[in-house]
């Protein structure tokens, strides 16, 4: 049984549904567990679209009252982390901040002011001010970075870069081996996201030739969704259920107090 470890709150001001919501389409697409994984508060204001300082203990209490509330359904305690250079002690302070089932690391910053998967006009004109091939070096340079630093139980979304559908040319693997090197010696457990057939990659995140790399190299995944509305739950997973059997996988990862456990597919 599948299970979505990556769904979002209200309390980053751009998903919509309470857990409840979430929960209920999650037993209904007979799942055996969800966790909850919103964007991270940073210390200050820093974008609009985490939830704010104040929110953790908002979040947090949020997701204890699910939890009660579904005593017969686990309920995961997750946290979608942005690793940025310079902040990992954040991510420490954050780690101490609750009995997480799970951090999650994301690369969405490929630079102070640049978000490489971000719609709006500000961040969509850079991608028209450099090749194609350099933005994508910087993005995995930055998840590499991410990698290597140990702090999180699975990485979100491999190649986000893809989202709007700039790709370079030819085998793209060049720019994979580094990453799954990282990953690979750091033990972290890789995300299959379904949230890139919703965009214009119209791809799971990561591409088949990343997981047949990352395959070779033993390391374990999980599939989710990235729901930001509770009719995402879950979405196309037979869709990514296929794709990671083609590549080889039996099995997939279940987290509990940051402990993972690999369940046959
Ligand atoms: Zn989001
Ligand atoms: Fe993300
Ligand atoms: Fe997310
Ligand atoms: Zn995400």
């Amino acid at each position: 049984m599948l299970t979505d470890y990556h769904i979002h709150t209200p309390l980053c001001h751009h998903a919509e549904g309470e857990p409840a919501e979430y929960i209920r389409a999650a037993q209904a697409a007979g799942l055996a567990e969800i966790g909850f994984s919103d964007h991270n508060p940073m210390a200050t204001q820093f974008d609009n679209w985490r939830m704010a300082p104040e929110d953790l203990p908002r979040y947090l209490a949020m997701i204890d009252q699910a939890q009660r509330d579904h005593a017969d359904f686990p309920v995961r305690l997750g946290l979608e982390c942005d690793y940025i250079p310079g902040y990992e002690d954040h991510i420490r302070w954050l780690a101490r901040q609750a009995d997480w089932d799970y951090l999650i690391g994301s690369v969405h910053y490929i630079a102070p002011d640049w978000e490489v998967d971000n719609p709006y006009p500000e961040h969509i004109k850079r991608w028209a001010q450099q090749p194609v091939e350099d933005v994508w070096e910087r993005y995995f340079a930055a998840y590499t970075r991410m990698a290597a630093s140990g702090l999180f139980d699975f990485l979100a979304h491999p190649d986000l870069v893809k989202k709007f559908g700039n790709r370079p040319e030819g085998d793209l693997s060049r720019f994979y081996t580094t990453s799954l090197e990282a990953i690979a010696d750091t033990g972290a457990v890789l995300e299959v996201s379904t949230a890139g057939l919703r965009k214009a990659a119209r791809e799971i995140y990561p591409s088949r030739t990343f997981l047949e790399l990352a395959h070779a190299r033993h390391i374990p995944i999980v599939i989710n969704s990235d729901a930001h509305a509770p009719a995402e739950v879950a979405h196309e997973f037979a869709k990514a259920v296929e794709l990671v059997k083609a590549v080889g996988y039996t099995s997939v990862t279940r987290f509990h107090k940051r402990q993972k456990t690999q369940i046959l597919l």
